[in-house]
């Protein structure tokens, strides 16, 4: 089912590029083809002479020329354009100050590689949401029956066609991620003191709640062939844990950027050694893993409905498991943990984390399109590896087979070794409006988790508090960068992103 469909990239402007020779008749055919151009008159040596709207080719033919006269009649005019370089409010202003629908960026040589296009020169985020038809029909019946909040039916609807899309029995809808892997915690009987392994290539959301609890976050490092949890490092770890009657309470296996983690591997292991696992779905709502889909694995998983997810409630989360009781249990500690009396009844700490049935209202409508969400990152991640294969040094997050990975966001490892510098790429792509960002830097490295464990990939690594870069968490995090990579993005911006990229990456 996972095999990838054959691709071809659309070039990004060689279809607006012609020399001298062309004929007017083979001008506007080729304006026509593109869509109205406007086209590119460069020289030899690629060097960009003038820009050719149709308004020029019409004033051509209003002075007499036939349709096979060639371009050379065409009066040399000096172009507007900016460089590789030009920031975007100064494209802007240029936008402003003359009257034309493209700007091209010209290379120091002169040559043409990016077309800027009037109101579509703005910033380019790295995931934004993205929203279908159908969220503000759900969001207009919990109005039309003032069940605005808290709970209601949207809520038990959007619970139900989660579970089903993601194979869960249960799920309880709640107001994040983060507090879907606190209660996931709390529900597998997570307390102050006890050792949790975590991911350390994460979001902080993944640890945090450890520490929620006052228990001991232990960090397992990435393996090169996912990204995610090493199951070398975590075998190790469970081992040396089990000699020393130390085992974790729990373990929080994390799938990233839109894959799942190798879980024959590590449920495996969990299973031999009797820990419960939780697993961080919060980015891979859609992906499956040898058929069956990520965020069913754990004994309770995550997803998040955060702004910057493959889709979005504007913030939310879900619990979700085969277990009735835990899953019922999930929604009573979410709503304050009040007892089933007709005075307010406590028995137990309760917190304020379920779902708003407004906000389910729109995890509906967006549930419908999750999966066309899906195809488009999937497409946006071959549009920038086929149009970078050029760049030697690029390795995009590998999807092994049997993985069908949502690419959530499209990252890569930019190699030292071929000259390619992330940190370089990374400031030039900011400097023009693009956002990109550094792969997530390692937990184990962040300052507010100094002092816990560490457990590379390798055992010939030096990891842990005073160890050197070599893991693979560390190596991602000093190479690697994820792209703009939202549904909602075309092919053209996708395409002026990977110019840009190729450009940074030249030096
Ligand atoms: C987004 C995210 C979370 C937290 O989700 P929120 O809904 O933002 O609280 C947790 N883990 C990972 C890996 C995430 O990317």
């Amino acid at each position: 089912m996972n095999a990838p469909k054959p691709f071809s990239a659309p070039s990004s402007i060689a279809s607006l590029i012609v020399t001298d020779s062309l004929s007017l008749r083979g001008a506007l055919q080729r304006l026509d083809e593109t869509r109205g151009g406007p086209l590119m008159l460069v020289d030899d040596g690629g060097r960009l002479r003038r820009m050719i709207t149709d308004g020029d080719l019409r004033r051509l033919i209003l002075t007499g020329c036939d349709q096979d006269t060639v371009l050379t009649a065409l009066p040399l005019a000096d172009p507007v354009a900016a460089s590789m370089t030009t920031p975007i409010a100064e494209l802007e202003a240029l936008f402003e100050s003359v009257q034309v629908t493209a700007i091209p960026r010209l290379d120091a040589g002169g040559v043409p590689r990016v077309l800027e296009r009037r109101g579509h020169a703005g910033p380019v985020l790295l995931s934004t949401p993205h929203l279908g038809d159908l969220e503000q029909e759900f969001v207009q019946q919990a109005f039309d029956t003032n069940w605005i909040a808290p709970l209601g039916p949207q809520v038990e609807g959007f619970e139900r066609e989660l579970a089903d899309y993601s194979e869960n029995g249960h799920v309880a809808a709640l107001s994040s991620g983060t507090s879907a892997l606190h209660l996931g915690l709390i529900l597998l009987g997570v307390k102050d003191g006890d050792r949790v392994y975590c991911p350390s290539f994460t979001f902080a959301a993944s640890a945090n709640p450890i520490r929620y609890e006052r228990a001991i976050p232990v960090f397992i490092d990435s393996e090169p062939g996912t990204w995610n949890m090493s199951p070398a490092a975590l075998e190790r770890a469970l081992a040396r844990d089990k000699a020393s009657g130390s085992l974790p309470a729990a373990v929080i296996i994390a799938n990233l950027y839109g894959q799942s983690a190798d879980m024959d591997a590590l449920m495996a292991l969990c299973d031999a050694y009797a820990v419960p696992v939780l697993e961080d779905a919060a980015e891979s709502l859609g992906a499956s893993y040898k058929g069956r889909k990520s965020g069913s694995f754990g004994a309770l998983s995550a997803f998040s409905f955060n702004g910057n997810k493959i889709i979005t409630t504007s913030g939310g989360g879900a619990l979700c498991g085969d277990d009735a009781d835990m899953i019922a249990r999930a929604r009573f500690l979410s709503t304050q943990a009040r007892e089933a009396e007709a005075h307010y009844e406590h028995r137990t700490i309760g917190f304020n984390y379920r779902m708003s049935n407004i906000l389910a209202g729109i995890g509906r409508g967006q549930l419908t399109v999750l999966d066309d969400r899906v195809a488009r990152r999937r497409e946006i991640f071959e549009l920038y590896r086929s149009a970078l294969r050029g760049v030697e040094g690029i390795e995009w997050m590998p999807e092994p087979p049997g993985y069908f990975s949502t690419r959530w966001l499209s990252a890569a490892t930019f190699n030292p070794a071929c000259g390619l510098d992330s940190a370089r790429i990374l400031a030039g792509l900011q400097s023009v409006g693009i956002e990109a960002r550094p792969l997530w830097k390692p937990m184990h490295r962040q300052p507010v988790f100094q002092g816990y464990e560490f457990e590379p990939h390798s055992d010939g690594t030096v990891g842990g508090l005073n160890g050197d870069h070599s893991s693979v968490s560390d190596v991602l995090f000093a190479t690697g960068l994820c792209l703009p990579s939202g549904s909602s993005m075309d092919d053209a911006t996708v395409l002026r992103v990977c110019e840009q990229i190729r450009f940074w990456a030249e030096g």
